[in-house]
């Protein structure tokens, strides 16, 4: 049976400040995050004793090196590409008071975003029980065709394919550039997870409304993100809310990726398919196991700073 999960994005260096609250330029002092969310969600199943894998380019450069040396010490395969067309992408990002983000991006074009589909293997597909990807690495040509190709060669392998739409409105050149395009690959995707203001953003709806109207694009379910109130399943036929974990949050960052990651652990682990996801995740016993999990993992990437260091292991999401 396949088992692992395979994400391809966008991979970076985060520059964040120690503390948030500050807007960019007020930051006195920076530290090196590992970043992008699709490489979170693969550090996050691996932490969990899942087998995964990133897909990715990077530069030749000491970065570069950083980021694959992170991704294999949580245990991921990092299946990078080296270049020596661009550099690493790095980022520099704050968390103002008022809860926004602020991001300062070295994209001219960074080596991410230069992933070509035939420098992806079929050895990196083959054995994927899901592929995942998000939109940031949607923003431009040659990643946007590779991310899309991938998806199309996962699913005629039999992956489930999961879709993280994680808007981030400063890449993109309009508010409905980003609509469209992320609007455009719904129907690739087996399985869908948005935020509710994600779902208002897309579709000018609210949750229950606008789920349905993703499902009618094809995918079997969709699951809305409700922060510390956990996350809401609906398939064509039912809308199961499944309660969050209640802790002390302390930083965020990371929490959705975490959350993804549980989610697909658990898709992988229990050897369910494209064709059973949607039975599956109509059930309210299967849906409260997953979905309890993933919150779970979510929380507590929220007690601790940081993204992929506060992602936790198997032992502490059960203990
Ligand atoms: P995103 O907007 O990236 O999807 P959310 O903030 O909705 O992220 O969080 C994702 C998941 O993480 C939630 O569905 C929940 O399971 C968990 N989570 C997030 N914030 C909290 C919190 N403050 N307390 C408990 N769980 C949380």
């Amino acid at each position: 049976m396949k088992r692992t999960v395979v994400c391809l994005g966008e991979l970076l260096i985060d520059f964040v400040p120690e503390t948030n609250g500050q807007a960019l330029a007020d930051v006195p002092a920076f530290k090196r995050a590992a970043g992008g969310a699709p490489a979170n969600v693969a550090a996050a199943v691996a932490k969990l004793g899942g087998a995964s894998r990133f897909i990715g380019k990077v530069g030749r450069d000491a970065f570069g090196e950083h980021l694959r040396q992170t991704l294999e010490e949580a245990g991921v395969e990092a299946a990078l590409v080296e270049t020596d067309e661009a550099r690493t992408g790095i980022a520099f990002v704050s968390l103002r008071e008022d809860g926004e983000r602020d991001f300062l991006f070295y994209r001219s074009p960074a080596a991410d975003m230069l992933l070509r589909s035939e420098e992806i293997g079929d050895d990196w597909l083959n054995d994927a029980a899901v592929y995942h990807f998000g939109s940031v690495s949607l923003v431009a040509e040659p990643c946007r065709s590779a991310t899309l190709d991938a998806a199309r060669r996962a699913r005629g392998l039999g992956a489930i394919v999961s879709y993280d739409p994680n808007v981030r409105l400063p890449l993109w050149p309009s508010a409905d550039a980003a609509r469209k395009e992320i609007m455009a690959h719904m129907p690739l995707a087996d399985l869908v997870k948005v935020s509710e203001e994600e779902v208002e953003f897309l579709l000018g709806k609210g949750s229950l409304e606008g789920a349905r109207e993703l499902l009618a694009m094809g995918p079997s379910a969709i699951v809305v993100t409700l922060g510390p109130n956990g996350c809401r399943v609906i398939t064509a036929t039912s809308d199961i809310h499944v309660a969050g974990t209640p802790v002390a949050a302390v930083d965020t960052t990371g929490a959705g990726d975490g959350f993804v990651g549980g989610m697909l652990y658990q898709l992988a682990s229990r050897g369910i398919s494209a064709e059973t996801l949607g039975d599956t995740l109509r059930d309210p016993v299967n849906c409260g196991e997953i979905f309890g999990f993933a919150n779970r993992v979510g929380a507590i990437t929220t007690t601790r700073r940081g993204a992929i260091p506060s992602l936790p292991t198997l032992a502490e999401v059960n203990g």
